[in-house]
């Protein structure tokens, strides 16, 4: 396909899109839209999510009574199934768009591969060998434990279980809105680490990939990925059911690496392709303060003045902002070093 028609290259070669970022069409008023965006809501993402919940919880989750107790039995299970799963998953996508190139860099933001530039800030001085330990080894275990703990409160009645039978209106409405929980955990959590230490200590690990691909998704300080994970739990606080928090975590584990594809379309036939949703995130890892949030189902990183959607204008905007936020910091430094 000739991305040149749906974006532009630079002389270095990375390719932008020509469409500015838009958040959800019901926040700025756009509601002859909202047809088409709630197709894009649909399909493929969440489809794909809700049919891996679906495997899950008919295939994978052990009898609730064996969930009963805490054992390694079926945590390890859980944790088998997981990292096969994101390999599978995440591997697919990082076999055929960075290891075979099957696109070369035809709609890739950054026209470099991890692979190609080794560097001091990862371990063995591999992105890929980093990111691929990360999520294996720190990541994947915690999001098991932290659906082991969740099932394990299901499974004793310590969290209200709701059945679909009586309750299927709401349930529903959960499911749908579970994007949008996602949306406000992540940025919240996500905005915090951002500030100050915070970043030093923990988020630095994830921003060590300036050019993330899928192996990046989930490579996290294990502060950031019990964070993430977390978003679960929330679930037991709020009256729901335990498929509703498996599509809660299926969607945040499998969903991470959406950000991350590096490809805004991923062709699927010389004519046809697929939107990966990818820019948002990829602007974040370029740019670090923008865009803590995900796609504005819930815009809070228009609200919050953090919002890039790609144009000179929203540069122009952040540019502004960085400069403010370094007079600030001077001034501060100034008072302290006047009142020493
Ligand atoms: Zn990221
Ligand atoms: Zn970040």
């Amino acid at each position: 396909m000739d991305d040149l028609k749906f974006g532009t290259r630079d002389k270095r070669g990375n390719w932008a899109p020509n469409k500015p970022l838009e958040v959800a069409p019901f926040w700025t008023g756009k509601f002859g839209e909202i047809g088409k965006w709630l197709v894009g809501y649909i399909w493929p993402h969440n489809t794909i999510f809700m049919l891996v919940t679906l495997a899950y919880w008919y295939f994978v989750l052990p009898e609730w009574d064996t969930m009963k107790t805490m054992s390694w039995g079926w945590g390890l299970w859980l944790y088998a199934v997981n990292a096969g799963g994101i390999f599978l998953f995440y591997g697919s996508i990082e076999f055929f768009y960075y290891i075979k190139r099957k696109q070369g860099t035809r709609f890739k933001y950054n026209h470099k591969f991890p692979a190609d530039n080794p560097s001091d800030v990862f371990w063995f001085k591999s992105q890929n060998i980093d990111n691929f330990l990360r999520t294996f080894l720190i990541s994947i275990p915690l999001w098991t434990l932290i659906e082991v703990f969740t099932l394990w409160c299901f499974a004793n009645g310590y969290a209200l279980w709701l059945s679909p039978e009586s309750h299927w209106l709401w349930l529903a409405i959960l499911i749908f809105l579970a994007p949008a929980i996602h949306e406000v955990h992540f940025f919240c959590g996500h905005w915090l680490i951002h500030q100050g230490a915070l970043y030093k200590w923990i988020h630095s690990v994830h921003h060590n990939s300036i050019n993330p691909s899928p192996w990046s998704s989930m490579s996290m300080h294990p502060v950031e990925a019990a964070f993430f994970f977390s978003e679960m739990m929330w679930h037991l606080l709020i009256p729901s059911n335990p498929f509703v928090a498996m599509f809660q975590l299926t969607s945040t584990a499998y969903g991470a690496v959406v950000g991350h594809i590096g490809f805004d379309k991923l062709e699927l036939t010389d004519e046809r392709a697929m939107d990966s949703h990818a820019y948002t995130h990829y602007l974040h890892h370029k740019y670090f303060e923008v865009n803590y949030g995900g796609d504005g189902v819930i815009p809070l990183d228009k609200w919050f003045g953090t919002w890039h959607d790609g144009t000179k204008e929203a540069d122009e905007r952040m540019k502004e902002r960085f400069r403010k936020k370094k007079e600030r910091a001077n001034a501060r430094k100034a008072a302290n070093t006047a009142a020493e």
